[in-house]
């Protein structure tokens, strides 16, 4: 990676340093590109174009909190109102950007504005993936991305006696558990055979299962949605019926099948996409004007030691800090370890780096007493760790990955001597 700092210090070595830097994104990613500019020493001119009317805010307790109504903008903030202020950044929100111009340099918004940037950062996210359109024929199904969203959608959650959840990912898992908190009924419809399929393995999807049937929740796998439609006898409440047959009546519907990444600016400039804005350790894209981070951009993981978008908060803010730094010429390459948690019930369940289905598998703790620790450990060290209720386990765990320390299988399981 030292050879990669290189080259991209090469690269943008003849560029003048910026006077202008211009944010496309409002997120978690582009909020902390602007702290961590200011931060850094840049004093020139910063422009963030945000469709959003909210500073940036943080998105976990959008699903957990915001949807049991015990947080709001205030609670969920990137940086408080003053302190945005006092970072003297042009917010042009709500405002979107309709196109770059890489020749002139310049970026066009719909509200009709222009700006001139010498760097440019694309932090512009995602939308929630949305039903085909051909099997929806009401209009009481919800999507949940934004915090203007996530309340309408709690307060639609608070009045109701039964959700139906489209998707048993993270979002639908951690709507069905905040239901249940606050007494709705929830059912989960996933199209696969078990839930949360893609990022863990069949154990905790099975754990996964377990927890919410024993909190009520009645969970459909393999269950293919046909259509989602109003209730025949009552047009307040939708009926989604499967491909057996079977039909499932709920108030209202709640899809979370995925995320699709807003790349379209940056197709329609010429930027290389790749699932993502394609861009190196630093963020940066072969146009050495041009950075990505966040849910957007794709990048070489040294960890995964693969390309990969991540969506998860920890990617936001540590790509994005990354990136500011490479667009005032200090490269230092993004190395995190990929990590992500989720907080459901009593369960806090958190996945670090890499877990290879052939890996050799140490369990520590009992995970039907919910509280254990499945290290995937290949050649004698830690490649990923899911914690259930053990953050200690995987903050230790994260110390060896990073310090390349050979572990012993049988000290990683003795749950009766202390891991450090
Ligand atoms: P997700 O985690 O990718 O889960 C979507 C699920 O919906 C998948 O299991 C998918 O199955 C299933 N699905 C897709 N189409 C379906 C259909 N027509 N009917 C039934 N099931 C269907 O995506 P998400 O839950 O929407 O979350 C969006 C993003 O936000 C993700 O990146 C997620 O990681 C992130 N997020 C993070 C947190 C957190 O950090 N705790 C919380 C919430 C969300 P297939 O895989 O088979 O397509």
């Amino acid at each position: 990676m030292a050879d990669a700092a290189a080259v991209s210090a090469a690269a943008h070595a003849g560029l003048d340093a910026p006077q202008t830097i211009v944010v496309i994104g409002g997120g978690q990613a582009a909020g902390w590109v602007v702290k961590t500019l200011r931060k850094e020493g840049f004093a020139g001119r910063l422009v963030m174009i945000a469709d959003e009317i909210h500073l940036p805010y943080e998105r976990p307790p959008l699903s957990k909190a915001v949807l049991a109504g015990e947080a709001d903008i205030d609670t969920v903030r990137l940086v408080k109102p003053d302190d945005f202020t006092a970072l003297n950044v042009e917010a042009w929100q709500p405002d979107c950007a309709t196109s770059i111009d890489r020749d002139a340099r310049i970026v066009r918004t719909q509200s009709g504005r222009e700006v001139h940037y010498d760097r440019l950062v694309i932090a512009t996210g995602g939308a929630a993936r949305k039903l085909p359109a051909s099997i929806v024929t009401t209009a009481h199904v919800a999507y949940l991305r934004t915090l203007d969203e996530a309340v309408a959608l709690g307060e639609r959650l608070r009045k109701s006696e039964r959700v139906l959840v489209i998707g048993g990912g993270w979002i639908g898992l951690e709507v069905a558990a905040t239901a249940r908190k606050l007494g709705v009924a929830a059912t989960v419809v996933e199209g696969a055979p078990r839930v949360c399929a893609r990022s863990v393995p069949p154990a905790i999807s099975s754990f996964l299962l377990n927890l919410h049937q024993t909190n009520g929740v009645d969970v459909r796998l393999n269950a293919a949605l046909v259509s989602l439609d109003d209730h025949p006898t009552d047009a307040n409440r939708v009926r989604a019926t499967l491909a057996d047959g079977t039909t499932l009546d709920a108030d209202f519907a709640v899809a979370g099948i995925g995320l699709t990444p807003h790349t379209s600016l940056a197709e329609a400039a010429g930027v290389a996409v790749a699932d993502g804005i394609v861009v190196d350790h630093f963020g940066a894209t072969e146009d050495p004007r041009i950075f990505a981070c966040g849910d957007v951009a794709n990048h070489p993981s040294a960890w995964l030691k693969r390309r990969v978008r991540l969506e998860s908060w920890a990617n936001a803010q540590n790509q994005a800090i990354v990136t500011a730094k490479a667009l005032l010429g200090t490269f230092e390459p993004y190395a995190e370890i990929p990590w992500f948690w989720s907080d459901q019930y009593d369960v806090n369940l958190q996945i670090l780096g890499d877990i290879p289905t052939d890996a050799e598998l140490a369990v520590r703790g009992d995970l039907s007493a919910k509280r254990a620790t499945l290290f995937h450990v290949e050649n004698g060290t830690i490649r990923g760790v899911i914690a259930i209720n053990s953050a200690r386990d995987l903050k230790i765990a994260r110390k060896w990955m990073n310090q390349g320390r050979a572990v012993d299988l049988a000290t990683l399981t003795d749950a009766s001597t202390a891991l450090a």
